[in-house]
């Protein structure tokens, strides 16, 4: 399965914020954006230029796909199902990408990072109403259950991330059973539920051209 493999921190510092893309180093003084708030390459610095138009809109649909680590036909995938679906468009998407199941083990505290998130899914440390799944883009849906396998959770990786995790309210649309690592999606995610810098209807106005 393709995926991103370059540095990750690069990413943030193109977008020019904190994307949150790598767990604890993230909230330490470790991160690049602290130091070096500019985009990456030999001409980064220099690039101050005003973005308007399309290149906004770029920059939002970059921006959603970085925080996710979603492919460009996957993204674009997403958002044609959100096209074609009753309701706000944007919202639909976000909507999706918030129930990857990666994205939903991490919001669960179980990963201190999307990125961790995505390799305990990809190694099978995680189960769905008791069965194991693998796919990181797997869609979760309302009343499912979401859990550490059993021979998995004493992984220092998921204990580490409880603890990261315990400092950070959960989502209303989840429900998290520390004591035996598993949760349940309660209710689909609203746009309020979804706490993301990112302007959805920009992306919207860039696939509908
Ligand atoms: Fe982004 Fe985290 Fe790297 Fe900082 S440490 S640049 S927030 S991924």
């Amino acid at each position: 399965m393709a995926r991103y493999t370059g540095a990750v921190c690069r990413l943030c510092r193109r977008e020019g914020m904190k994307l949150f893309l790598k767990g604890t180093k993230c909230t330490s003084d470790k991160c690049p954006i602290e130091k070096r708030n500019f985009a990456p390459g030999q001409h980064g610095r220099d690039r101050k230029a005003k973005i308007v138009g399309y290149g906004l809109q770029l920059r939002e649909k970059q921006k959603a796909r970085r925080i996710y680590f979603a492919l460009e036909g996957q993204f674009r995938d997403y958002y044609e199902k959100a096209a074609r679906t009753p309701g706000v468009t944007g919202e639909l998407l976000l909507q999706q990408l918030e129930l990857r199941l990666d994205n939903v083990t991490f919001r669960l505290g179980f990963a201190s990072s999307r990125r961790q998130a995505r390799q305990l899914v990809r190694h099978g440390h995680v189960e769905v109403n008791g069965r194991k799944v693998n796919i990181p883009s797997y869609q979760v849906g309302v009343g499912d259950e979401i859990k550490i396998r059993p021979n998995s959770e004493k992984l220092t990786v998921v204990e580490s991330s409880r603890e990261f995790a315990s400092h950070n309210p959960s989502p209303s649309w989840l429900s998290i059973e520390p004591n035996s690592l598993s949760g349940k999606v309660l209710a689909l995610p609203k746009r309020d539920d979804i706490n993301l810098p990112v302007n959805e209807q920009l992306i919207v106005e860039l696939y509908s051209k």
